[in-house]
């Protein structure tokens, strides 16, 4: 049998989801590159990318969206994978998530474990996953801490799925840039025979707001695009800056004995203060990308220093790319004596207070990127 494209008058389809081709316009359904149409079968960007999928819906719908979207997983019986950069916790968790899904269950996978120290008390981390979780009100059935990079973790993801699954489908849902495709990359290929089905067969329900991934059991896999929070940094950063605030390899902690009136600036990111502490020197663990270079100054200078020498001595980012970013506003804090706190810059990583002495620090950040202290996490 041949599947030669009859192009006739009729205008030439999609043969993966069956929609009408077309090539002006990339954000619209059914978008191809003029170039791919000489391919055989033709099937449009979006079935490409699902096909070799490295990219995840690459559509980001705004808030109000994005919620509608959720609200429509509330309607179904469906199990809902919620994946979440450790690295950015507090930055990636969805807020109100259990709101907009009803009852369904949560199975939160917590993505970049890689990027924490080598020693790393996993006890101590999955304690402080629940606890987050909880506190954001989803009711996990499991929570599951991965790699997608190194694959760790998906043999114990893959199972919790196949657990909790049932006869339900399997939303995926998450901020960008947590890992989402490379994590619904390995679920196509253990649940699913997408490479021949592409071919053969149509491909159901592709639409602009989810893509429908089917299973072998009939059900599917229904991948959401991933929602863009402007609090955190990586979402605000030029694309040549990401690669510096995203760590490629585990953290490596950086201490500072620090003085009152002491500041480190994180590259030309943020600055964070030591205002006042109980006792005289006080510990403090930076916890960012080995690309963002850390530089102690007095906090009397530290304006100045700002004023004079941000792009260039405080740098990354560049002076151009810095001028693109919101002005930065202060946050000031007071450690309780005896917590154990990290102060948090969502997408930047943050700063461990060692002391349990009580203090008082601030943080300088774009303003709108969310900055706050939280129980810490190592
Ligand atoms: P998506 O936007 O959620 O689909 O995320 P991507 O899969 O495109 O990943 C976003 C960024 O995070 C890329 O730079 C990836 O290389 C990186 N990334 C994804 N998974 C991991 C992981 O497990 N560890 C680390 N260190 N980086 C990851």
């Amino acid at each position: 049998m041949t599947t030669s494209t009859r192009e006739t008058a009729s205008q030439p389809r999609c043969s993966g989801c069956g929609i009408p081709l077309q090539t002006t316009d990339t954000v619209k359904p059914g978008y191809v590159p003029e170039k791919a149409l000489q391919n055989e079968p033709v099937i449009c960007q979006r079935c490409f990318r699902i096909k070799n999928y490295n990219e995840s819906s690459s559509v980001t719908p705004d808030q109000d969206e994005f919620l509608r979207l959720l609200g429509q997983i509330g309607t179904k019986n469906a199990l809902v994978i919620h994946i979440v950069d450790l690295f950015d916790f507090q930055g990636s968790v969805i807020s109100g998530l259990q709101r907009f899904i009803g009852n369904n269950p949560v199975l939160l996978a917590v993505n970049k474990t890689d990027l924490l120290p080598k020693v790393t008390n996993w006890n101590k981390i999955r304690n402080w996953v629940q606890k987050q979780a909880k506190d954001a009100g989803l009711k996990t059935v499991d929570i599951v801490l991965c790699s997608a990079k190194r694959s760790d973790g998906f043999d114990r993801l893959l199972e919790a799925v196949g657990r909790h699954r049932g006869d339900r489908d399997v939303y995926v849902v998450g901020a960008t840039n947590v890992g989402k495709s490379t994590l619904i990359n390995r679920l196509i290929r253990d649940y699913s025979d997408l490479e021949q089905e592409l071919t053969t067969s149509r491909y159901p329900g592709t639409t602009l707001d989810m893509v429908n991934i089917p299973l072998d059991d009939g059900k599917f896999i229904v991948d959401t695009p991933g929602i863009m929070y402007p609090s955190r940094y990586t979402e605000i950063v030029d694309t040549r800056d990401l690669g510096v605030l995203l760590p490629e390899k585990a953290l490596k902690p950086a201490v500072y004995q620090l003085n009152e009136g002491q500041t480190l600036f994180l590259g030309g990111f943020a600055r964070f203060d030591f205002i006042q502490g109980t006792g005289h020197h006080h510990s403090f663990t930076c916890f960012v990308s080995s690309g963002v270079p850390i530089h102690r100054t007095k906090l009397e200078r530290a304006d100045e220093l700002f004023a004079n020498h941000a792009g260039e001595l405080l740098s990354p980012p560049s002076k151009e790319n810095l001028e693109k970013l919101p002005a930065w506003t202060r946050h000031e804090f007071r450690i309780a004596k005896g917590s154990q706190s990290d102060v948090f810059i969502s997408g930047l990583g943050w700063v461990k207070i060692n002391s349990d002495q009580g203090s008082v620090v601030a943080v300088h950040a774009p303003k709108g990127i969310r900055v706050m202290v939280r129980d810490s996490l190592i």
